[in-house]
């Protein structure tokens, strides 16, 4: 059975296609734009490159084109859509509803909907690609998985803002924590690593892609983690600020005269890395300043291990005892500097980084001492692939139900 993940922006559509159960990635595509008159898609199969710009209307549209493309092509990714078994969607905001991945039904897509006011940029264009994917492949299982699903069981004193509490019971107002999937994922390999059970493991696992956060799991369950509401709270990221006193926002507002979009803008595009380097958001752009002697560059670096320091100080504490700290992401998995940076001198915490091992090698590694009381490990994630799995594990036992 093939599965097919869709991760759907407002103007775009990424995909990936899966060979299950071997999990091998049959095909993978992005189409941008969406609504425009220059709509760009490439697809990539068996190193094959497609590209191509036409307009594109609506996501209805964009998974026709994405279809078609699957179908032609030589060696085509498909020679029949129902080889597609199911297909799994990321839905940013599952809100309090769900804490796995499920099957889409009416009612699901009810609840989703509820959800929009909480993810306004993020929820509305997902259910717009389920909509549109349940119409193309209306043959087939349809999966949602959350990325606020593995966070449900971070408690009160953890999740509530010290706002009125009214807020929380009319309006929902809470933290939500987003990155679900690969905190969820890395923390269970961890467990696997280190010879766990999965409900063995306290970790603290932290994603540093684009998108930036940490977890702190107890007895394998989320009990804490950076993102709150919406995912612009916590570390510093590409191009969010990451925690930020309100204080500011206030005084952006009442004294500078910044307008709410442009507020929201500035938070969320125009800070993180990017607002403090003045020149990137991109990681390997800021290595690369940085050994040319750029300051700016270097102070973004030197924040972001900073902040993702405390957050690890932090969590420290809040679990007590700890067995491992989990690296993941763009940033986590290829930039020695940061791990290095964030968990220096940390012996009598019970860390020790095995230097040479921090710096070499790729893929799944423990890179602590032997002596290193908690250990600390690199593993790549893959968020489409662990949807990928969810979607064929309830693909599988809906047929077979
Ligand atoms: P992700 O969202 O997980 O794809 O991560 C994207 C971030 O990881 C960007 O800031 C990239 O610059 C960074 N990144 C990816 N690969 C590398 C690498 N080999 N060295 C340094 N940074 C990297």
């Amino acid at each position: 059975m093939k599965i097919l993940t869709i991760n759907c922006g407002s103007s775009s559509i990424k995909y990936k296609l899966f060979q299950m159960p071997g999990e091998s990635l049959v095909a993978k595509g992005l189409l941008e734009k969406i609504g425009e008159e220059t709509s760009f898609f490439r697809q990539e199969v068996a190193n094959q490159i497609t590209e191509t710009r036409r307009p594109v209307k609506n996501h209805d549209e964009g998974l026709k084109l994405i279809t078609e493309s699957l179908l032609s092509g030589s060696p085509p990714a498909i020679k029949d859509i129902r080889e597609i078994g199911g297909v799994g969607h990321r839905v940013v905001h599952g809100g309090e509803g769900f804490d796995r991945s499920v099957v889409i039904t009416e009612d699901v897509i009810a609840r989703i909907e509820e959800y929009q006011e909480l993810a306004p940029l993020h929820n509305p264009p997902n259910l717009a690609g389920i909509k549109a994917a349940r119409r193309v492949f209306s043959h087939c299982v349809q999966v949602a998985s959350f990325d606020t699903a593995f966070h449900r069981t971070i408690p009160e004193v953890a999740y509530l803002y010290a706002i009125p509490f009214r807020f929380y019971t009319q309006h929902g107002i809470r933290r939500y924590g987003f990155h679900g999937t690969s905190h969820r994922y890395v923390a269970r390999r961890a467990a696997e690593l280190l010879g766990k059970g999965k409900y063995d493991l306290n970790a603290i696992t932290c994603h540093l892609g684009n998108g930036c956060s940490v977890t702190a799991v107890r007895n394998g369950r989320s009990v804490d983690t950076s993102m709150g509401l919406t995912p612009l709270e916590g570390l510093i990221m590409g191009t969010r600020s990451g925690d930020i006193d309100p204080g500011v926002i206030l005084f952006l507002a009442e004294r500078l005269g910044i307008e709410m979009a442009a507020l929201n803008r500035l938070l969320n595009r125009e800070s993180g890395l990017l607002g403090i380097s003045g020149t990137s958001n991109d990681f390997r752009n800021l290595l690369a300043e940085r050994e040319k002697g750029n300051q700016q560059a270097n102070l973004a670096i030197e924040m972001f291990c900073y902040r993702l320091r405390k957050y690890i100080g932090a969590y420290l504490a809040v679990l007590g005892q700890t067995d491992a700290i989990v690296f993941t992401g763009g940033i986590g998995e290829n930039v020695p500097l940061v791990r290095e940076r964030s968990l220096s001198n940390l012996q009598s915490l019970g860390i020790i980084l095995d230097q040479q091992a921090n710096q070499e090698a790729k893929g799944e590694r423990i890179i602590s001492q032997k002596e290193s009381k908690i250990a600390v490990l690199v593993i790549p994630t893959d968020e489409e692939l662990r949807i990928a799995v969810d979607t064929y594990t309830l693909a599988h036992s809906h047929l077979s139900g």
